[in-house]
């Protein structure tokens, strides 16, 4: 069998979080009674005039300039012609010669291994209606009807180069695109609620080959899930019909996520001819250096510089820093708690560990966690200092998880304060080698392992109170004779 290499190139549109629409000044609020923030020129009346949204160029430019891109200094807007009830217009502004920024990347870590992932252009554009369809599905609703709240509302597309090669790369690439947006505050990149979409372009061929297969356009990809499942899927879809000695005809497929399957949507030869012709009704956009470089000097703190100032000045490992700079709340979440101990590592593993298992089961994000930064610090700062051991801290953050107080006050409230006390240690350990000589003859018989059983009988004599490095050296010690 003929082993093939995957290619993958992802078109992903987001949606920019202006006050106010691309061309109009209707809110882009969203949830608003159907066709509540519209306005003649976002139901495309003949005769109304666009005007272009200043803040959706700024936000356009900040991105482009947050994922490594040239910034075009003349850009403009086009038309994009098709006739479906979601656009008013029958055509999208969008920006299709001239695009506001070309050549950008961004980095992805997949395994350990960095990778960049090219980007070949952003252009903005505005997003399309709603249709809703009364009964269960289109085929068997009796009437659809459009709501234009979201007509309008400014998008970036962001289109990559045929990089990833996996469908972990595509998800990573996915992730780390979404935490660029999130730190730029340009888009909250929310794939559910669909301010993040993604089309996955998906082609196969044989490994050691020169020249890509022929791709399969997915769209209908609502979560990261759905996107690694989608490729899965298609990858193998391909190989069949290429196995069969067939071939794989370009077309756009949708994914259908309770089925686990593509469908043909329309072959390219039934691909619209969208006309695209300049926009009469907007002037060019020109970016002159002096904004590009305001743009530039007022970037925040991007994902990848965080996760390199976490690793360098927190000492945490590449792995855990990507995972908690990939949600910018969960980095902010970080460097709050960590401010509260010298022992970040201890933090980005109660984060990882238990806070992130919270997070799982109630299927929540950090915003919602009940336990204050501050707190989940302090308590790994008991830990330290010894204070408080590891596993009664269990006992702490479940109370915490209750009721958001102080772990120095629970502590005290609860009676978990670890004793350290070596004379209430020492007549513990007396106690248990007193009471468990066979134990002792095992371990002067150089049984190491005796000693973990001894250390257990202490710790359950002090209600695991014990320090337990304390135990253990005042065991050795005493058996020793010393
Ligand atoms: P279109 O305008 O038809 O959408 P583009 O040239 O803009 O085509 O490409 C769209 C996306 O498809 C890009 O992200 C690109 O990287 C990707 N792509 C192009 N060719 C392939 C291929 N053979 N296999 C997988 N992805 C591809
Ligand atoms: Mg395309
Ligand atoms: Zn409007």
């Amino acid at each position: 069998m003929t082993e093939y290499t995957t290619v993958i190139g992802l078109e992903v549109h987001a949606e920019l979080k202006t006050k106010t629409k691309a061309f109009c000044s209707c809110s882009t609020e969203f949830g608003g009674a159907p066709n509540t923030h519209v306005c003649p020129v976002c139901l495309g009346m003949p005769g109304a005039l666009p005007v272009i949204n200043k803040q959706m160029v700024e936000f356009a430019l900040r991105f482009a300039l947050a994922v490594n891109c040239e910034i075009q200094r003349y850009s403009k807007f086009d038309r994009k012609n098709y006739y479906y009830p979601d656009l008013a217009k029958a055509y999208q502004i969008s920006q299709f010669y001239q695009p506001i920024a070309l050549n950008g990347h961004l980095d992805v870590n997949v395994d350990g291994e960095t990778k960049r992932i090219g980007i070949t252009r952003i252009h903005m554009e505005e997003d399309a209606g709603k249709l809703v369809h009364s009964g269960a599905s289109i085929s068997t609703s009796d009437f659809s009807a459009v709501d234009y709240n979201r007509a309008g509302v400014p998008l970036i597309e962001i289109v990559s180069e045929p990089d990833m090669r996996s469908a972990a790369e595509a998800r990573a690439y996915m992730e780390k695109l979404r935490a660029y947006l999130q730190y730029t505050g340009v888009c909250d990149g929310k794939m559910q609620e669909g301010s993040m979409r993604c089309d996955a372009n998906i082609s196969i061929m044989p490994v050691g080959s020169k020249e890509f297969g022929t791709r399969a356009e997915i769209k209908n990809l609502n979560s990261f899930k759905a996107l690694e499942r989608a490729i899965e899927y298609e990858v193998e879809r391909q190989k069949e019909i290429l196995e069969d000695g067939g071939h794989v005809v370009q077309e756009t497929r949708t994914w259908d996520d309770a089925q686990g399957m593509t469908f043909s949507m329309r072959s390219k030869e039934e691909a619209h001819d969208y006309r695209y012709f300049p926009e009469p009704d907007l002037a060019p956009i020109i970016i002159e250096k002096e904004w590009v470089e305001k743009a530039k000097s007022e970037l925040p703190e991007l994902p990848d510089a965080r996760k390199a100032r976490l690793m360098n000045e927190k000492g945490l490992d590449d792995y855990s820093a990507e995972l908690i700079v990939a949600d910018k709340k969960m980095a902010e979440y970080f460097d709050a708690a960590a401010a509260e101990t010298d022992d970040a590592k201890g933090v980005a593993n109660w984060i990882l560990g238990d806070v992130s298992a919270y997070l799982n089961s109630n299927s929540c994000g950090i915003g919602d966690f009940p336990v204050s930064p501050a707190h989940l610090g302090q308590m790994v700062a008991l830990i330290k200092k010894g204070v408080l051991s590891s596993k009664l801290a269990k006992k702490v953050f479940a109370e915490m998880l209750k009721k958001d107080e102080a772990p120095a006050d629970l502590v005290k409230k609860l009676g978990l304060e670890q004793v350290s006390d070596e004379g209430a240690i020492q007549a513990m350990v007396d106690e248990a080698i007193a009471a468990n000589p066979q134990s002792v003859a095992d371990y002067k018989a150089g049984k190491d392992k005796a000693i973990g059983f001894l250390v257990g009988q202490v710790m359950k004599k002090s209600r695991g109170k014990a320090n337990p490095g304390m135990v253990n050296k005042l065991i050795i010690k005493t058996i020793k004779g010393e």
